[in-house]
């Protein structure tokens, strides 16, 4: 009977080892011959008897591990905003599978980890130069989705309890009475979620929390959609009965492109929101670590950074450009008090916590799991290797190619870089951070266009629209960017699609 515990050390280690053994770094996606095999072979019903260790290894081995994208491993894939994994967060990932460290409550007497994870979440707030004190609810997520479904749910606990301040000395409370008492109490009647080119998931988190879809509402510049007007934004926010969330694109996923443009127009936002109790919060997935590069070299960019700190509330993802292991995402709050009324278990006794005379919170109190993954040690682990420093570099390397690329296609004949703008070269190159948007001329072209590079199977983009065309996207977010290595290949990739179609 194969049952766990039966197998020697040795081969433990080994089968580990190689597993870990990457891929060839030319294979950007695998063939399908490749995925049709190991799709073939995936076992299809549960084994009475179970496989056991060598030959489970040697499935995931030889039949399912080549047939995973190699986005992870390889700095030739574009797609999307994958990020990478560090090689020490690699490790320390490893490191949380084989201590299966629970994270739910903190518990000084037994446990560190609870310790790492809040030292982690403040490391990360120095990283993005915002005051750890000021951030007092903070916490680690799934990912920049689970952190926007955070986000607003303190936002509606905020703005309703702001909504009824003046009629009553009660708490209303979502988390208590439920949205549709707490409206009522609180003499509310509509709650709009108002944002510019918000990313897809601000929609699914307004649908999980009740306040549905249809509150998104995009109050975007006719000429710049990523911008607020601030008219249509006073208009909205003054409406009698409703309340609102500001959601603050930063930076949007299609084109790189910040909502705000610094210190003084994020000062603006908030006193507006100050004037009609509503919350900002700011989707920086992975625009917020714009925040680390320095003012006199990246200065479009750190001036669109600027002024965040005003926030109510940020979202970031670890699993971007942070570069630690999938399923990272983290959630920052200036409102220690929201947390609990929304996130509190009650009546848990078992899951008291030992209250020591640290302020740190049982994460289970303040974010959407009990049970969960150590997933801060990877971002400890990462910022501790390589500092505010290291990451800086990795940043700027990323945005020098993602500069590159766009150079080389405002000087191409055959493409035309996104979104289209009257600002001169050095402007437009100034303010591409890491992403880049674009198209063939060509209309037909254009039509194959993601289809075409990625058949030459040496760099992977993925393809959006834009304006209702298609339209192709760099995204670089890989911690192995080598601008010497990395442009010259796809500038012979980006030639030879011209090349093949004339
Ligand atoms: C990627 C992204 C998200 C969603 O992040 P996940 O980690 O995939 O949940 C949300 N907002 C923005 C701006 C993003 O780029």
């Amino acid at each position: 009977m194969n049952s766990p515990g039966s197998e020697s050390q040795n081969l433990l280690s080994a089968a580990i080892e190689k597993l870990h053994a990457t891929q060839s770094p030319q294979e950007v996606l695998p063939p399908l011959s490749v995925l049709e095999h190991a799709r073939h072979r995936l076992v299809s019903k549960l084994p009475a008897e179970g496989h056991g260790l060598a030959e489970t290894i040697r499935h995931l081995q030889e039949d399912l591990k080549p047939a995973f994208n190699a986005s992870s491993r390889s700095a030739k894939y574009y797609g999307f905003v994958t990020g990478g994994s560090t090689p020490i967060a690699s490790i320390a990932d490893n490191f949380v599978t084989a201590c299966d460290q629970n994270v739910q409550v903190h518990l000084p007497n037994e446990t560190v980890a609870t310790d790492v994870e809040d030292r982690a979440l403040s490391l990360l707030c120095e990283l993005l130069d915002l005051n750890p004190e000021s951030w007092p609810h903070r916490t680690f997520t799934t990912g920049a989705t689970a952190s926007n479904v955070v986000g607003l749910a303190c936002g509606r606990e905020y703005i309703i309890a702001e909504a009824s301040a003046h009629r009553t000395d009660a708490e209303i409370s979502v988390g208590e009475y439920g949205i549709v008492e707490a409206m009522r109490r609180a003499g509310i009647d509509k709650i709009q979620i108002l944002t510019t080119v918000p990313h897809s998931s601000l929609s699914k988190a307004a649908s999980i929390l009740g306040l549905g879809r249809a509150s998104v509402v995009t109050v975007g510049c006719e000429d710049a959609p990523h911008k607020f007007d601030m008219k249509v934004l006073r208009n909205l926010l003054e409406q009698p009965s409703s309340a609102s969330i500001v959601a603050v694109s930063a930076s949007e996923v299609n084109t790189g492109l910040f909502a705000t443009m610094g210190q003084e127009e994020m000062q603006e936002l908030r006193n507006l929101c100050d004037m009609y109790g509503a919350w900002i919060h700011v989707d920086g997935a992975f625009g917020i670590l714009g925040r680390v590069l320095h003012k006199h070299t990246h200065e479009s960019i750190t001036q669109a950074c600027a002024g965040l700190e005003l926030a109510d509330s940020i979202t970031g993802d670890g699993h971007k450009l942070l570069n630690v292991p999938y399923d990272c995402g983290f959630f920052l709050s200036r409102h220690r008090n929201i947390a609990a009324r929304v996130f509190q278990n009650p009546n848990a006794a078992y899951l008291a916590t030992s209250n020591g005379p640290d302020s740190i919170m049982s994460p289970l109190n303040i974010g959407l799991e009990n049970s969960r993954r150590f997933r801060a040690l990877p971002v400890y682990a990462s910022l501790v290797a390589y500092g505010k420093s290291g990451y800086r570099d990795m940043l700027e390397r990323q945005i020098e190619l993602s500069r590159g690329i766009a150079k080389f296609i405002l000087e191409s004949e055959d493409y035309e870089l996104l979104p289209e703008s009257g600002a001169d070269k050095e402007e437009r190159l100034g303010g591409i951070f890491i992403i880049v948007l674009f198209r063939a001329k060509d209309d037909s072209l254009n039509k194959r266009l993601v289809d075409s590079i990625k058949a030459t199977r040496k760099i992977y983009v993925s393809g959006t629209s834009w304006n209702g065309h298609a339209a192709c996207r760099f995204a670089v977010s890989n911690w192995q960017t080598d601008v010497a290595k990395d442009l010259p290949l796809i500038k012979e990739v980006l030639q030879s699609v011209i090349v093949s179609q004339n």
